[in-house]
């Protein structure tokens, strides 16, 4: 009876993607089924899963279950068993359906999973420690270290997905500006953004990750922080301990943050996540080793909910920055009619130490940063090709239009920042947890 069954089955498999079931004695007097399914290597076999070893299981039983009924039975003996066995040889199909859509799904992950560890890999030196993840993160220390080997530069392609020709110009490019620039410079050039993470929840569409600049132990510069602002009650922090964690969305921690935080505005430095409380003009700051609040103050006059946020909206009203110099606040206020109002912030006490009325209008870009005392801002949000399209220099208390481009590589931009110690902008760009590299140069 079986081998008429097989012959069936054989039947249904034949001009598809061959899977085939084999019965063999295991010579105890028990008969042993196996079923294989065409795969492109052994590690797309699903052996980490259990889902299609329950459905061998299942088919097994069946199997047995058929030849219990009808022992010694042939298909032309028993038309009970025909129609049975064309019942069984239907659902068979149904199954053998399935499976070929999780192999093809098996398959998918797979490729999936073999891209990330690539680019994991290429974010890893290949040898020693310092130097390439230093230059992949583009701290200062980049510019002592000659990256003109191509081994690194193909993997430094790889990873930013641009070819490696046009690195090595911009590496130079890079490496020029960095020694014009040993402490402070203007912005002159923003590079390609690089996909550090990516959220896999519409909760993630948009939201805030950082790096401190000066980090206090426990704490690294690797330690990485992320906060999805989807909702309305927004009060996971998100901790990873490294970029990899980072990447692959593990945190090491999440703290529940004793009030809900609102926008996209927040950022961690000197060991403290600084935000802005939810439908309030209330700062606060979070000490991240302590758990706790430890210092609030309201921004007098300050706009929130709505009132005066970036083009993007999403109640990006209160805008914290940090730069060498510190720790400032981008808002603005009735008295200022919409015009960005920057302020600078003491750290410990959220006092504000000193403001600057500025004459761009806060609603009509898209986010904001500040380098070494100078705020920039950004024209869209949304535009493939934006720019860096305003400056104003709290050292001359002017300001003057830029054109310096900027991509938007997916188009919904909803937080920028810079990071000091990394010399990079951090941003979130739907879904996408991007850093752009930056050059300064002295004036
Ligand atoms: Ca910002």
């Amino acid at each position: 009876m079986l081998g008429a069954w097989l012959l069936l089955w054989g039947g249904l498999a034949a001009g598809a993607d061959p899977a085939l079931l084999r019965r063999a004695d295991d010579g105890a007097g028990r008969c042993t089924y196996s079923f294989t399914v065409a795969s492109p290597s052994e590690a797309s076999c699903p052996e980490a899963g259990g889902a299609l070893r329950a459905e061998l299981a299942a088919l097994a039983a069946r199997l047995s279950l058929l030849e219990s009924r009808e022992p010694g039975a042939t298909v032309a003996e028993s038309p009970r068993a025909c129609g049975e066995l064309r019942r069984a040889a239907a659902r068979l199909e149904e199954d053998k359906g399935r499976l070929e859509r999780e192999k093809e799904e098996l398959r998918r992950r797979l490729e999936s999973s073999a891209r990330e560890l690539a680019r994991l890999r290429a974010g890893c030196p290949p040898r020693g420690d310092g130097p390439l993840r230093d230059a992949l993160h583009g701290s200062g220390q980049a510019s002592r270290w000659d990256p003109q080997t191509v081994d690194y530069q193909e993997l430094k392609s790889a990873r930013m997905e641009v070819p490696a020709s046009r690195l090595l110009q911009e590496t130079a490019q890079g490496r020029a500006g960095a020694e014009d620039s040993a402490g402070c410079g203007e912005l002159v050039w923003v590079g390609e953004p690089v996909v550090f993470g990516q959220a896999d929840s519409i909760a993630g569409k948009y939201g805030v990750w950082m790096k401190d600049p000066e980090p206090v132990p426990p704490f690294t510069r690797a330690t990485t922080w992320r906060v999805d602002t989807v909702g309305t009650e927004v009060r996971q922090l998100f901790q990873y301990d490294d970029a990899e964690q980072f990447s692959k969305g593990y945190p090491a921690k999440v703290h529940i943050l004793p009030r809900a935080l609102e926008s996209t505005g927040a950022v961690v430095y000197r060991g403290g996540l600084y935000f802005q409380q939810r439908r309030s003009r209330l700062l606060a700051k979070y000490d991240l080793r302590g758990e706790a609040i430890v210092a609030e103050k309201e921004i007098p006059g300050a706009g929130y909910h709505g009132q005066y946020p970036y083009s993007w909206g999403g109640y990006t009203d209160i805008d914290l920055a940090v730069d060498e110099t510190g720790l400032w606040v981008i808002y603005s206020t009735e008295k200022a009619k919409g015009a960005i109002v920057l302020s600078k912030l003491d750290p410990e006490t959220l006092e504000i130490q000193r403001s600057w009325e500025t004459n761009i209008r806060k609603q009509s870009v898209a986010n904001a940063f500040v380098i070494c005392g100078v705020l920039y801002t950004i024209s869209s949000y949304t535009v493939p090709n934006a720019t860096v399209n305003f400056s104003y220099d709290t050292a001359t208390g002017t300001s003057r239009p830029l054109s310096i481009p900027f991509q938007n590589r997916y188009q919904y931009l909803s937080m920028v920042d810079y990071n000091p110690a990394e010399r990079q902008l951090f941003a979130w760009d739907s879904f996408h947890m991007v850093a752009y590299p930056v050059r300064l140069a002295r004036a």
